[in-house]
């Protein structure tokens, strides 16, 4: 038994997705005639209560599309120097839209509104104009961690005050709306656009949706076709998507128990030097200074357990859909046998 906790990006199709996306009925998309892609983009639209929805292969691309159709270069971009798009995407900010990027530390991947209105450049000609923020929830880098709503809106406030775009990094939204007080459609009211992973924890092979209004949507079509994500009969990977949406995000909590088992379990390992707190369904730990992280990714290793360094001295681990009951047992097993 492999146990890969290395991303919930490993998930296999289940068998009733499989059973759905052999009967996906299929057409060009880039016309706009897949009738399984028409109905996932209008179901995600709907459940975050925005206008439009566009289906693209990566959650790169979702993003990447979202900062192209929220500025307008010359420009910068402020996000937390933990993002996703600044860390993750290639330096995709600067090469596909032309945008300087505004680095805030924040408190594990969250900033404040605070923090935002005190780095909006003054209107000088010395500096890149401030045209949009970008927020992540749950921030994979920061461990996992939830955005707070009010935080949220107070951040959507200054920037309608401030004429700025707001983008979230959704990719594993889900994780963090089944565990907070706020709905999908809450978060739908204080973004211009949203890019949602279906391909993480909701165990849909392939594919993001970027949500926003009919015009950035639209937008954002001219985009994916520039970026080559134009694709055609993909009908059958948006109907996995749209059954996973349907089927796999209450499931999410399970994750979430069995993160907070492996974090309780790792505090208790001598090898284990301080374990972030767990709020969703990554684990993010550090190993003693006299300990070398790939030498405890290497014992894992043998033992068919696959992680990934995460850092200087720190191991991420990520729950999913595939990592069972049993495989939490065993998992648990092998760390406390390591030393
Ligand atoms: C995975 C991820 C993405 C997108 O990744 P793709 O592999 O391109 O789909 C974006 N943001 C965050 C926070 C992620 O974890």
């Amino acid at each position: 038994m492999i146990i890969d906790l290395r991303s919930d990006t490993v998930t296999q199709p289940t068998s009733e997705m499989k059973q759905v996306m052999l009967n996906a009925p299929l057409g060009d998309d880039v016309f706009g005639d897949d009738p399984s892609i028409n109905e996932l983009e209008a179901y995600a639209a709907n459940l975050f209560g925005m206008e439009a929805a566009v289906f693209c292969p990566s959650g790169t691309m979702t993003n990447q599309i979202a900062i192209k159709v929220n500025s307008n270069a010359p420009g910068e971009l402020i996000c937390d120097e933990l993002s996703h798009v600044y860390k993750y995407e290639g330096g995709g900010i600067g090469f596909n839209s032309g945008l300087a990027t505004h680095l805030l530390k924040g408190q594990q991947g969250r900033l404040t509104a605070a923090q935002i209105e005190a780095a909006i450049q003054p209107d000088d000609v010395h500096f890149p104009e401030t045209q949009l923020v970008s927020l992540e929830n749950t921030c994979n880098k920061g461990g996992g961690t939830i955005y707070d709503i009010e935080e949220i809106r107070k951040i959507s406030r200054l920037c309608k005050e401030r004429g700025l775009k707001l983008h979230l990094d959704g990719a594993r939204v889900f994780n963090a709306l089944v565990e907070a007080d706020y709905t999908a459609e809450d978060l739908g009211a204080e973004f211009d656009t949203i890019s949602v992973c279906l391909s993480k924890g909701l165990g849909a092979p392939v594919g993001s949706v970027l949500l926003g209004t009919k015009e950035s949507i639209k937008k954002a079509r001219r985009i994916r076709k520039l970026f080559g994500g134009g694709m055609r009969q993909a009908g059958s990977l948006a109907a996995a998507a749209t059954f996973a949406l349907k089927n796999h995000v209450e499931r999410l909590k399970e994750d979430h128990a069995r993160a907070k088992i492996l974090g309780r379990t790792l505090e208790h390992c001598s090898f284990v030097k301080e374990v972030l707190p767990v709020y969703t369904n990554i684990v993010v730990f550090e190993v003693q200074d006299d300990l070398l992280h790939t030498n405890i990714i290497e014992q894992l290793n043998k033992a068919d357990i696959k992680t990934v360094a995460f850092g200087p001295q720190q191991i991420r681990l990520v729950t999913h859909l595939d990592f069972t009951e049993e495989m939490l047992g065993r998992t648990v097993q092998v760390l406390k046998n390591i030393h």
